[in-house]
């Protein structure tokens, strides 16, 4: 049975990170969730991938920081470098919803995770740079208009020790890494998909259990070259990519391939006979 009042959400402020929400949703759709997927969209985004995104998620949001209640727009002023960690921030005020899992744009789901939602605020796994921190690419939360507001004041009093999310809702849940061991989900809910060169043995042994995998960092899936011939990503200068990573790349241009480029096309068509 779909369970109508939890939701999976992501949010893409641009056309570019939409390419990544799109092989996000449509990965939870592959594996069957049984919750609505919801994008939170910026103003930036383009009609078209509007409606792209229309066709793999339950429910478009518009977000926009400037025209908000008075107090998220001083604090927007004050500090403009938290533009893409506030728009995050507006999960929270999804209140039709009671409970809702966050997932970055880059990440990929590999199986059913339906079972997050038996999770409390805040559960989310380790930080692989900095394990006492909570990695925020993959949360659950629920939406309160109470906590967005606390977490608003709390970024314009502290700021982010980061400068983006992360940092925020790390210093706002200071106690994640040591009140509840409930709420640090198993690295396997978040695996940086450039980790295992830290500890390949370990990647080896669990690796295959991932259930979510995260392209963290600077090179993001949408920056490669792929060849639908081969069904794999080019490898351009450094070759610093592993193997694993090179798989996990592979199975994110096969979804976007093979179910996110049709889209384009069916829309192009519906376009030609009006
Ligand atoms: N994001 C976005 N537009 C941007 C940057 C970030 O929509 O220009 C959103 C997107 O959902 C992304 C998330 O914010 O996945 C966090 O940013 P990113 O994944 O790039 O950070 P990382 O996980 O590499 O630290
Ligand atoms: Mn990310």
């Amino acid at each position: 049975m779909p369970v109508s009042d939890q939701a999976f959400v992501t949010l893409a402020t641009n056309d570019v990170y939409c390419q990544g929400a799109l092989v996000l949703g449509q990965s939870l759709r592959d594996h069957r969730a049984t919750r609505r997927l919801v994008v939170l969209v910026t103003p930036q985004v383009s009609n078209l991938l509007r409606v792209i995104l229309s066709r793999v998620f339950d429910e478009i949001i518009e977000v926009n920081l400037i025209d908000s209640v008075d107090y998220i727009h001083l604090a927007f002023l004050k500090r403009p470098e938290l533009g893409v960690t506030l728009t995050k921030l507006h999960c929270w005020t999804l209140t039709h919803y009671s409970k809702c899992v966050f997932l970055d744009a880059d990440t990929l789901v590999l199986s059913n995770i339906d079972e997050l939602f038996s999770r409390r605020e805040l559960s989310a796994a380790p930080d692989p740079g900095w394990p006492d921190c909570f990695n925020s690419g993959v949360f659950v939360f629920q939406p309160s208009l109470e906590t967005h507001g606390l977490l608003l004041q709390h970024a314009t009093d502290h700021g982010s020790f980061d400068g983006a999310d992360q940092g925020l809702l790390n210093s706002f849940f200071s106690n994640w890494s040591t009140a509840d061991i409930q709420k640090h989900l198993p690295f396997i809910y978040n695996l940086s998909s450039n980790t295992a060169y830290t500890y390949s043995p370990a990647f080896k042994q669990f690796g295959s259990s991932a259930k979510v995998v995260h392209f963290l960092g600077s090179s993001k899936p949408w920056n490669y070259k792929y060849d639908p011939q081969t069904g794999s990503v080019l490898e351009e200068g450094s070759g610093s990519v592993s193997q694993h990573q090179t798989s996990f790349l592979n199975l994110w241009w096969g979804i976007y391939h093979h179910s996110i480029l049709p889209l384009y096309e069916n829309i192009r068509h519906e376009d030609e006979q009006t």
